[in-house]
């Protein structure tokens, strides 16, 4: 009953002057070509990126601010650099001028829809990572612009996201990117380690050039046949001969002196992430979900010496999606990719399509980090709320699943403690008075209430939320928010607004 009650209220809001009001909502399409060099002896990236900027705004821009996220790891003054030291966290401020990072040679060519090419200058803001593109002449409503620029990116050693240990690299918040402007205005921010991103949608094309013994894992689909077969030989070749796979130090295999280029290219997604090394375990595998009609291919790749943990890794990227898929809403992208990294920002990290998994110990705890960070293509990925101010429209409520989907996706032993671990902690932090409120910014947190606070204890606030609800009302009124803000940005209020709706 509570369907047809619920299309019927759809029917009505819809018609509702405020639900009107609504209907004119916009968001900026910023599509992005990248080639990029990767030099593994000086561990640089050179590249040029080529951003289609479209203002559907209704305002006339004559900046554009983008995130130049390398110069993070620039200095101890950054912002990241202090609210690291401010954690307790002292390795970047500690470390060499050679281990940190930077972008440069940044020089910007606006080219308008006359085709009229002009330079263009920028302001850097009071953040280095964070810069003020004046446009050559005004952008006016509904009109689009190109932006290209050559960069150079000097990878710093793993402190956060960006970075590389000896050879293996995790290359993301790495080129220039524009900040998200909306019906509330320009959201510049720094890169922090406590503090997630805000990201324009648009399609991406990023042909990367290196060394061809690399294997590498990227946001979206691999155009190239050739390596394509290289990557399924690799998966049958483990497939057939797991036991006798050796161990083998990523920094004692040489490079191969012949370069290749990759091409990885996507839809509907909001950033790109590539990951590449070359002792990698390779693992793939297709699959179906109820509702759509292509496969999906997942991989798994990670070091020869957690292959135990990593056993059933396909497996856990099989369940995640299927659970996110029938709880929240159908996975739209034909790849899922988890891979092993030296990641230094907690236990693992999210980008479209493809995420990046610190060392865990055991196959159930890479299960729960897998269903975790696979989920974020859902609350973070597909719904692109601005997660540096909202961390509960992310972390919360992809932890609120996390919890329901990691049991039963695929349990060893079907016991499930999150609930109470997460418990705990909000009876801890409550019964010490510590308790911050849930619509806390990231930054605002302290590091120790940012654990608590996002991923323990909203999480059960979403809990009792569907109890008070029903869950039957709950899970539709989250499809309901799916439906209508999937590829968009949703602010909290339009998550309110759906969940009131819904709720009768
Ligand atoms: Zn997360």
């Amino acid at each position: 009953l509570y369907y047809r009650l619920f299309f019927l209220l759809l029917t009505l809001w819809t018609l509702h002057p405020k639900a009107q009001a609504q209907s004119a909502y916009w968001q900026q399409q910023v599509n992005t070509q990248i080639a990029v060099q990767l030099d593994d002896v000086h561990s640089m990236l050179h590249g040029t990126v080529h951003i289609d900027y479209t203002n559907n705004a209704p305002d006339t821009l004559r900046f554009i601010y983008l995130h130049i996220y390398p110069n993070a790891y620039a200095n101890d003054r950054t912002a990241y650099a202090q609210q690291a030291v401010e954690n307790g966290n002292t390795r970047h401020y500690f470390s060499n001028e050679q281990d940190r990072g930077y972008i440069d040679s940044l020089k910007f060519v606006v080219t308008n829809s006359q085709l009229v090419q002009k330079s263009a200058g920028y302001v850097i803001t009071k953040n280095i990572d964070v810069i003020q593109l004046i446009l050559p002449e005004p952008l006016l409503p509904g009109q689009r612009l190109q932006i290209e620029t050559p960069f150079r990116v000097k990878i710093p050693k793993v402190f956060s996201r960006l970075g590389h240990l000896n050879q293996t690299y995790q290359i993301s918040q790495w080129f220039p990117k524009p900040a998200v402007y909306d019906a509330k205005g320009w959201h510049p921010m720094p890169y922090l380690d406590q503090g997630e991103f805000y990201s324009e949608y648009g399609s991406y094309q990023v042909a990367i050039t290196l060394p061809e013994n690399y294997v590498v894992m990227a946001t979206g689909n691999l155009q190239e046949s050739a390596e394509q077969q290289w990557l399924d030989s690799l998966a049958l070749s483990y497939r057939n001969h797991k036991p006798i796979y050796s161990p083998k130090d990523t920094s004692i295999i040489p490079s191969a002196s012949t370069l290749k280029t990759v091409t990885f290219t996507e839809e509907n997604v909001h950033d790109f992430a590539w990951f590449a090394a070359k002792n990698w375990i390779v693992e793939n595998d297709t699959f179906f979900l109820d509702g759509i009609d292509k496969p999906i291919t997942a991989y798994a790749c990670y070091s020869p010496k957690h292959q135990q943990a990593w056993k059933y890794s396909l497996d856990y990227i099989q369940g995640a999606t299927r659970g996110y898929s029938q709880r929240v809403g159908l996975y739209p992208y034909r790849t899922i990719k988890a891979i092993e990294g030296p990641l230094e920002a907690g236990g693992g990290m999210e980008y479209p399509t493809v995420t990046i998994i610190a060392p865990v110990r055991n196959g159930e705890t890479l299960n729960t980090v897998i269903t975790h960070e696979l989920g974020h293509n859902w609350f973070y990925g597909i719904l692109g709320s601005n997660e540096r101010d909202y961390p509960w429209m992310d972390e919360s409520v992809n932890s609120y699943y996390e919890n329901k989907i990691a049991p039963s996706a695929f349990s060893i032993t079907g016991r499930n403690n999150r609930y109470n671990d997460s418990y705990l902690a909000y009876a801890f932090a409550g019964s010490a008075n510590r308790l911050e409120p849930s619509d806390t910014a990231s930054e605002v947190y302290s590091d120790v209430n940012y654990g608590l606070d996002v991923y323990a204890k909203t999480p059960l606030l979403f809990d009792w939320l569907a109890a008070y609800m029903g869950q039957d009302q709950f899970d539709a009124a989250m499809k309901a928010y799916f439906d209508k803000w999937k590829f968009k940005h949703p602010q909290p209020e339009d998550f309110r607004t759906i969940f009131a709706m819904v709720f009768r």
